[in-house]
This record gives C-alpha cells, structure tokens and sequence, in this order.
C-alpha cells in the first residue's frame, strides 16, 4: 500500500539534493548523517508548509471557532517520519535515500526525540494534535519551548544517573521563530484602584517569544500549530557598561535570569513542585497564549460577547488554571466589562481536564508565593470564590483557603465542562474530588477516554501489521479506526492468522537483534516477550512484577523440569530525580536481572530486562515486538492510561487490574482476551482498612514470603545485604498500594499466562482479537467526543 511511483523517488531526490545544497551548504561527498537529515526534513517541511498555510487561510476565512490546547507538556518525539507517514511519502524517502547510497532508517534515527513532556498527559497532548489536524478543526497547542526536556536516564551499577537532555543543541528543521509575536508579561509588584479600575503594575517584566512548529495531519488534508513560547529578557539584554568595565559574567546576566523560565522541564508531574519556577512557568505560557488569542480574536470580531462561541480553551490538567484569572483580569480589568460578565465569558471560554485523583497531585499553591507573584490574580480568584459562594449559598467548598490557593476547585469553577479521562475515573471523580462540586453542577463532569492515534501507534511503528490490515480491508481504517473490527472473519482463516503470527515473530526477532546489538543481552524470539514501559511510580506497580518474577525465578529453580513458559520480562521507565523510592525499585529490578540472567538452571526460561532512557522513540520499537502488556496499577489509581491502548491496537494481551482505561479495553476486547487479576478500586478502599492486611496476605502465601525475603535479605545485592530491606518491608508493612494483596491473584493470572502462551495459535487468535477490537482507542473518537461534548466547535474539511 501507499506505494510510491518512481517519480515520487525522483522528486523526493532531486528535493534532497536541493535542500543539501542550498540550505545545508555541503555537496553529497562531504554530508554528514545529520546533513541528509536535515535535507529531508526540509524537502518534508516544504511540502508541509503549503497545506500549513492553505489550513490558515481556509480558517479565517470561515471565521471559525478555534480550539486551543493550553498543555504544559507535549511529549511528541521525532517529526521527521511522523510527516512522512502523514503525507504518505516516506516509501518515495526509502528509495531515494537508498538511491543515494543513505541509510534511511539510520537517517530518521538521527532527529533527536523531542521530550517536552514526562509521560502519559504529554504524550495525550502530542497525540490530539494530530487528530485535531487529521480531523481538519482549527486548532492551536500552545505550550513551553523547553531549552532542556525530560531528562536522560543511563544506569551505572544498576541506579539510575540523570543527564540533561539537549534537544536544541542539534539542528531541527522543524520550528519557525516568529519575531512578530511577542508578548511582555509581568509579575510582582502591586495593584493600586484608580478611577474605580485595578490597576496591576508588576516589577518583573518577561517576553514570551513564540515558536511554531506545523502538525500535519492524515493524508496531509489539513495541518495545525504547536506554538510553543521562550522566555527571552524585556530590556536589553545586554549590559554594556558592565562588559565594558570588565564584568563579562554580570552584562548577560538578566538574560539568563529571563530565560530561567523556558530552561527546564519539570521532571515530575506527578507531585506538586512546590517552586517559585513552577507558578511562573505556568503563568507564562498561560498568559502569553491568552494574549495570543485574544489578538487573534480582536482582529477577527468586535463583539466581545462572540468569544465563547468563537474560542474554545482546555486546559490539560490545573496547570494552566490561572488562564480562568488572567482571562477575568483581560476581560474587566482591561477591557472594562463588569466583574460578572466576564466570569461568564471566561467560563464558556474554559474547559478542564482532570488527570489524577491522587491528593498529592492535585495542585494547590500558598498563598504567599502567589501573592508575591500574582498580586492581582489573587484578588480576582477570591471575587470568584465570593461570587460561586454567592451562587450557592450551601456550598461546602472553596477555591481559598487560609494560606492556600486549590487549583483543581479554581478550574472546576471556572470552566464550563470537566472531564475524566476514561469511565472509571470520571465516575470516581463524582465520588471523591469533586463531589461537592459535582452535586452544585451536576451537567458540568463529563467523560472523554483517552485515545491514541493510529498513525503514529500502528501505521508508522509497525509497518508490517498495517500492510496486513490495508491488504485484508483496505485503508479506511486509518481515519476510521474502529473498521478494524471488519478483520475478525479473518481471524478464522489459518493462513490470515498465519501472517499475523509472522508480523508478530519478526517484530520480535528486530527488537532481540537491536538488544542484542544495542544492549548486549541475548534473548530467544520465542519466548514470551512480556513488558512494562511507564514512568516509575509505587501505583504503577513495578516492584508488583519484579516481585513475582523473583518469586518464579524461585519455583523454577525448585522444579526446573516443570514445563515453563519462556518469558522475557522487558522494563522501561524514568524514575522522578527526587523520589528515591522509584529510582530503588529501579536498581532492584536491575540488581536482580543480573542475578536471575545469569542463572544457568533458569535462564533458559526467565530473563529480566530494564532497558534504559524510555522515550516515545523507544516505545514504538517495543509495543510492534509485545506479546504481554503489564498494565497492573493499584485500582483507582490509574486515571486512563494511554500505553494499554497502544499495546492492545498491535495486538499484544493485557493482564491487568480494573482500573483506568482498562475496564474499556477489556470490554471492547472481550473479557476472554484480558488477563484480569486484583481488587477492584472499591476493594481496595476496604482491604486497606484491614489493619495488617500485608501481613495476612503474605502468611497465606509461601511464595510470596519467599520472594520478599530474598528482596530482603540481600540476595540480588549481597556486597550489601540491606540494601533493599526499606522495600521488603514497604510492601511486608504500609503496603499503601497493595502489592503484597494483589499478589496471590497476579501470581494465579501470570500462570494462566503461561498456559495460554503454550497454545500459540489460541494465543495469536485472541492477540488478533485485540487488535480487531481496539479501534475505540483512537486520539480521532476522542477529539470528536470533545467537539461534541466540550468544545462545540466543528471540523473544516
Ligand atoms: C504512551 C506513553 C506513555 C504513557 O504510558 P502509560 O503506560 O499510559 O503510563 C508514557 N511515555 C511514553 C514515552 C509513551 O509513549
């Protein structure tokens, strides 16, 4: 399928060569690697740019109602065969790149993966962009230009080391500066009423500098905007008196103070920062994105009152919750509107994404650090508190309280619509955090599951399975993925099973030969390749799976003629620099891999795998090559998850506990395709009442006594035997995330695993089954549930 012609290969050379000569400055005999990269990408970008502005055009002329994705984050990796793909044009890339003695997968290989996020809300943010341009709605993400993104993980002995990520350091072909937007932004200093008006006057002033990069779409019909903002001085920069006078240091020193604001990503996104950095990063790209699009609103209506049916604004998580003030401040301190009336504009402007229901990351802010930075803001969010106790005079919940501002309320009350991110989630935002709010608007929760766009996660990551999919029904479902359902008569036929068992061993066999290649560990492809990838934290549960591998390292050295299931256990994942918890559960699973590896009774049927620096780029060589997705968070704590979507649409099977998105992924796939095991989010709120309920579990199960002992008593670290004590007794004590409850009914699941996996074809038909049946998953159903529950905004093509 979407084979190219020999003219697209001449084309796409002779666009190559161009761009190596005339933007690269270097002749085919002396480019580098780096330089055919970015020859290419340039002759991609070309043609990107043409649909880029035709998509412009077509929206102001239809004066359109704009989505705009405000996101702290953008996970969204290498571009470069993102557009290809998109355009269809990445087999013409092949050939013309082989025709000039260039090896193109070594070429795409050379982008460095843009890592503006840290896991699963960036990663949702990079995956609507691209639906919003395949759907063809007028859209616009706006976030930070980090100088530095997610950090790099390597190992030394086993722990993880961070190293800063330096994506901007290479050349990318991708963003264009745009010296015409920009904004000056304040904070600090103090708000004086002057002629009945606040006036805020800050004593810091900043300049977001904006940054686009298109996002072109399927079939490349339409293409949007990712306009991410650096922070650059107000004032000159440069401070010439004191480079003069000798003070080299000094004279670029309110540069960098500037830029401070644009220079890091926060690595953690899962507990609040604490951070005067933090508050100011987010007011920053908040501000100077509202800016943005009140300019743009300004220059296409005069009627102030259009704005909620001419913009739509999410917020992905609380941290762009200040846009709820900063929009009130715009609209009445600015524009001069009454107090009320922009509350309610604001309001049908907003909508809000939840993404946690876990107390510590649910955002709030002390009231000191906000008054010293948003002096003003501050006094708009308690009109607003007044103005909601106003309205609901039995309110039993406040946006302030003493000493502190709660942002998840201050979005709750400013937005017209709050989502969940998969059924389970929402429901239990209803009963827990928001219940109070819920029952003063009980319209305003509604869900949106996650989705995952199929472009990304199946065209261009496993090409093969696609071929097979395109071959068997045609290319529709690109656009309409849940047509992956008209595959399941097929998943009768012997020979169609045939070649999708073929896929599957050969994306295998690639990812042991890179391994191999890359990492040095031997692995047999057929084996079991069983995998958690996901950030480290205690509710995803790795020590859960380390855990139980250790304990079946144990049982097949008791019984090593038992007949096991060869498994490889394959872990990716960053650790936050801060929570040595997870970074220790990390050089567990790592100490413990040497030891079970190199185990000559067992390691023809267990091998334990931690592959370092997981990466959107390391994500889609690993899902094409799973048999297993580990998807075991402790219930109720998993908001949707979006790496179980992945798995599932290339067709590996889940064993999984009820939580997130998972309880949807097991009833599209049929609960005959699932491997469940654990207590349900209800359960688990009772099991933890039990005091002791470690204790008990483990006093009836042998195995796992077993298996903390060994974590305990030095077994995998026995140059220093209480390494890893803390852990064994974590989970023998607290045991706040239920490890050592779920563990029997995990233990009983992982073997009927096993037995399965025997059976390959049973195994292939249900793998084939969840593929058939994942369709729902796709980024595209989620984005036009949005547009019809949230945004009311329409598509244009
Ligand atoms: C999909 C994805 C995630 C989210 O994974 P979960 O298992 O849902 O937590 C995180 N990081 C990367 C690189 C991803 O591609």
């Amino acid at each position: 399928m979407l084979k190219s012609t020999p003219a697209d290969a001449r084309a796409m050379r002779e666009a190559i060569l161009h761009h190596l000569t005339y933007s690269m400055g270097k002749d085919a005999a002396h480019a580098t690697r780096q330089d055919w990269r970015m020859a290419l990408s340039h002759a991609v970008r070309d043609q990107i740019t043409d649909r880029w502005f035709a998509s412009t055009r077509k929206s102001y002329e239809a004066k359109a109602k704009r989505v705009y994705y405000l996101s702290m984050e953008f996970l969204i990796g290498r571009l470069l065969e993102d557009g290809l793909v998109n355009l269809r044009m990445l087999d013409a890339a092949n050939e013309a790149l082989t025709a000039l003695e260039q090896d193109p997968a070594a070429v795409i290989a050379d982008e460095p993966d843009a890592a503006l996020g840290n896991g699963g809300l960036g990663r949702l943010a990079a995956c609507f962009l691209e639906s919003l341009s395949t759907l063809g709605v007028p859209a616009l993400g706006y976030g930070i230009r980090y100088e530095h993104g997610l950090f790099e993980q390597k190992f030394e002995y086993g722990r993880q080391v961070e190293t800063p990520e330096t994506w901007l350091q290479q050349p990318h072909a991708w963003e264009f500066e745009r010296a015409e937007a920009k904004y000056r932004l304040g904070f600090g200093g103090s708000v004086a009423v002057r002629d009945g008006r606040s006036v805020w006057t800050p004593d810091e002033a900043v300049v977001a500098a904006a940054y686009d990069t298109p996002v072109v779409g399927w079939q490349g019909r339409w293409a949007n905007t990712l306009r991410l903002w650096s922070a650059k001085p107000a004032n000159e920069s440069f401070d010439l008196d004191s480079f003069n006078a000798g003070d080299y240091i000094g004279a670029t020193a309110p540069e960098a103070q500037a830029r401070t604001i644009s220079r890091v990503l926060y690595p953690d996104d899962t507990t609040e920062a604490g951070k005067v950095l933090r508050l100011k990063q987010e007011y920053f790209f908040t501000a100077a994105s509202l800016h943005d699009i009140m300019r743009r609103f300004d220059s296409e209506h005069d009627d102030i009152a259009l704005l909620p049916k001419k913009v739509a604004v999410q917020l992905n998580d609380t941290h762009p919750a200040i846009a709820g003030p900063e929009l009130v401040r715009i609209l009445h301190d600015e524009k001069g509107l009454p107090f009320d009336q922009a509350i309610d504009l604001a309001r049908g402007v907003l909508g809000y994404t939840n993404h946690t229901l876990l107390p510590e990351a649910l955002e709030r802010w002390s009231e000191d650090i906000f008054h010293r930075l948003l002096p003003r803001h501050l006094q708009i969010i308690d009109r607003i508190d007044d103005a909601h106790a106003k309205a609901h005079p039995d309110r039993k919940v406040t946006i302030r309280e003493p000493g502190t501002v709660k942002m998840g309320e201050l979005s709750f009350v400013m937005a017209h619509r709050v989502n969940g991110v998969s059924a389970l989630h929402t429901g239990l935002m209803k009963t827990t955090v928001f219940k109070e709010l819920d029952r003063l608007h009980p319209d305003r929760i509604v869900n949106q599951t996650n989705g995952v766009t199929p472009r990304r996660w199946m065209l261009s990551c496993n090409p093969s399975l696609a071929e097979l999919i395109t071959a068997t029904i045609g290319d529709g479902w690109l656009s309409d993925l849940e047509r992956l359902t008209e595959l399941e008569p097929n998943i009768s036929d012997p020979e169609w099973l045939r070649s999708f068992t073929a896929i599957k061993r050969a994306n295998k066999a690639e990812l042991a030969a890179w391994m191999a290649a890359e990492h040095g560990v031997q692995v047999d492809p057929a084996a079991m390749f069983d995998v958690q990838i996901k950030r480290l934290h205690e509710y995803k549960r790795q020590h859960l799976n380390i855990l139980e591998a250790i304990a079946l390292w144990q049982e097949i050295r008791d019984n090593p003629d038992a007949g096991w299931t060869p498994r490889i256990k394959i872990f990716a994942g960053k650790a936050a620099p801060g929570y040595f918890f997870a970074k220790d559960i990390i050089r567990l699973i790592n100490d413990a891999s040497r030891v079970i590896n190199d185990d000559p009774v067992t390691n023809k049927y267990l091998k334990v795998i931690f592959l370092p620096n997981y990466n959107v780029s390391l994500a889609e060589r690993l899902i094409p090559a799973a048999d297993l997705s580990e998807q075991i968070s402790t219930a109720g704590k998993e908001a949707s998850g979006t790496g179980n979507m992945k798995f599932a649409l290339n067709g590996a099977l889940t064993i999984g506990t009820l939580d997130g998105a998972n309880v949807e992924i097991r009833e599209h796939v049929g609960p005959e395709n699932f491997f469940l095991f654990g207590m349900t989010a209800e359960e688990v709120e009772a099991r933890r009442r039990i005091d002791g309920h470690a204790a008990q579990a483990i006093a009836t199960d042998p195995r796992l006594a077993r298996a903390i002992d060994a974590v305990r008593n030095g077994t995998f670290s026995p140059t220093e035997p209480g390494r890893y004590a803390h852990i064994a007794n974590n989970i023998a004590g607290a045991d706040y995330f239920l490890v050592s409850s779920d563990f029997t009914d995990y233990w009983r699941a992982q073997r009927a695993v096993d037995a399965a996996f025997r059976d390959q074809d049973q195994w292939m038909r249900m793998a084939a089954l969840n593929t058939a049946r994942s369709g729902w998953f796709s980024s595209d159903r989620t984005i036009r549930g949005y547009l019809r529950d949230v945004w009311e905004a329409e598509t244009l093509v």
